[in-house]
């Protein structure tokens, strides 16, 4: 299976993904993920993508796709689940352009649906352990011991873009640059919304219902 698993910052695409690369064997390939990495390795890539990420822009595309398409070469047969990536039509265009290259198409896209309030909401209670890369919130899941990971009792940290004034500028930079690649593959594939302003497990409940009914048919 190939597929995209698209929504606002904040709409819960990485713990959904945990989710489903862990259910059907696929290759989590997250593109914010890559870049942070090639960040904190100093690497020339992460230090061209420092200012557009801290700004909440977008990466330009010539390095996004180079950086995904090789990454899309390593998965597995079973296929590889694309999160944060594409992120303009641009990209898309690109991305269908290289699997037709190799004989292989997008399956479908998943399409998390929330309201800003709500996304803004949780992005700027996130927390996280720089070490483990565990995931928290500040309301909604606190660690055991406050601002400390339960895993390996490491710092949390707030990702320098889920800051209020960078997660304004994200979702504008989403739903301009973003959101108009739900049309694209609703003309060009197959898109399934999904209501994800519920609780993780109950997303999840849905994905797995609806990929579930898609591997029988
Ligand atoms: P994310 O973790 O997916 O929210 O990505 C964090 C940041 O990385 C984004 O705000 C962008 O600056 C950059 N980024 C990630 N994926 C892409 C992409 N496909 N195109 C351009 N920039 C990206």
């Amino acid at each position: 299976m190939r597929i995209i698993l698209l929504g606002a910052p904040g709409a819960g695409k990485g713990t959904q993904c945990k989710n489903i690369v862990v259910q059907y064997g696929l290759l989590h390939l997250s593109s914010g993920d890559i870049l942070r990495q090639e960040r904190a390795q100093g690497t020339e890539l992460g230090q061209k993508a420092q200012s557009y990420m801290d700004s909440g822009g977008l990466v330009p595309d010539e390095i996004i796709i180079e950086m995904m398409t090789k990454a899309i070469k390593g998965a597995p047969a079973a296929g590889f689940l694309l999160d944060g990536f594409p992120r303009t039509v641009n990209q898309a265009v690109e991305l269908d352009k290289s699997l037709a290259d190799n004989e292989m198409m997008i399956d479908f896209v998943l399409n998390l649906q929330v309201n800003d309030d709500v996304v803004a909401k949780r992005i700027t209670g996130r927390r996280s352990c720089p070490e483990c890369g565990a995931v928290y919130h500040i309301e909604h899941l606190k660690p055991k011991a406050e601002g400390i990971c339960d895993n390996d009792g490491i710092e949390l940290v707030q990702r320098p873009d889920d800051t209020p004034d960078v997660v304004a500028n994200r979702l504008k930079t989403y739903h301009q640059q973003t959101e108009p690649l739900v049309d694209y593959y609703r003309k060009n594939g197959t898109v399934y919304d999904l209501d994800a302003d519920r609780a993780p497990d109950e997303v999840r409940d849905l994905i797995f219902e609806k990929m579930d009914a898609l591997v029988r048919t």
